[in-house]
């Protein structure tokens, strides 16, 4: 009888709080590897995100949570990059109005500081890393659009409702999360790291 056993899928650990971002994780790799949000197994740090860019920080991010647990560990660090603000907030995007993590003081933040503004140009970053016993990686992606004069649709979450996306043709606020994740700087980053991965042929062994 042939055999119908197939190797269980590998646990990643995010080291991530937003529930947000780790649901767009777990879809984005939906049947590649199994998502396991850091709160599951018990990890709750605030961990610092002190470097200068979003490579550095999702580094920082999934070695700290690979060094606490032994386990292989995924991070995204991401971000909003506007033209007119000199690529402001940048790597600061989490807390660009000093409260971290508060999308809507952040949403009213931008728009005052863009009020006026006509090159509205902005790109949203992601760097996303692995950490564990076989080694890291690292991967980035990026989505163009430009930033709407107000907010439209609820869909995702932080700065996604000023965001118009130019190749959806819609704002990431009224955007599917199907839409947002096949062209997203995360749906893009996340799947230059498993093209990575399973060149490395240390990961899925079970395909
Ligand atoms: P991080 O968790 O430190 O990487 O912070 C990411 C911050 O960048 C979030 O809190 C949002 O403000 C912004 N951001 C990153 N990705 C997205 C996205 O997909 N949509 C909207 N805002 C995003």
């Amino acid at each position: 009888m042939a055999s119908c056993y197939t190797f269980p899928m590998e646990k990643l650990i995010v080291a991530s709080k937003n529930k947000a971002k780790i649901r767009e994780v777990t879809d984005i790799l939906q049947g590649i590897f199994e998502v396991v949000p850091m709160a599951d197994i018990g990890i709750d740090a605030d961990i610092e995100e002190n470097g200068q860019t979003f490579a550095d920080n999702a580094l920082i991010k999934a070695r700290y949570v690979f060094e606490q647990t032994g386990m292989a560990a995924l991070s995204d660090d991401s971000g909003l990059c506007v033209d007119a603000l000199d690529g402001a907030p940048g790597v600061y995007s989490a807390r660009y109005s000093g409260d971290h993590g508060n999308d809507q003081a952040n949403n009213d933040l931008l728009l005052h500081n863009l009020a006026g503004v006509k090159d509205r140009a902005a790109r949203f970053v992601s760097a996303v890393a692995v950490c564990s016993d076989k080694g890291e990686w690292v991967a980035t992606g990026v989505v163009e659009g430009h930033i709407l004069p107000k907010e439209e649709g609820n869909g995702g979450f932080g700065y996604d409702p000023l965001f118009y996306c130019e190749e959806i043709g819609k704002p990431f606020g009224i955007a599917t999360p199907e839409e947002k994740n096949a062209v997203s700087h995360r749906g893009r980053a996340l799947r230059n790291l498993v093209t990575q991965l399973k060149a490395s042929g240390l990961f899925g062994k079970g395909e």
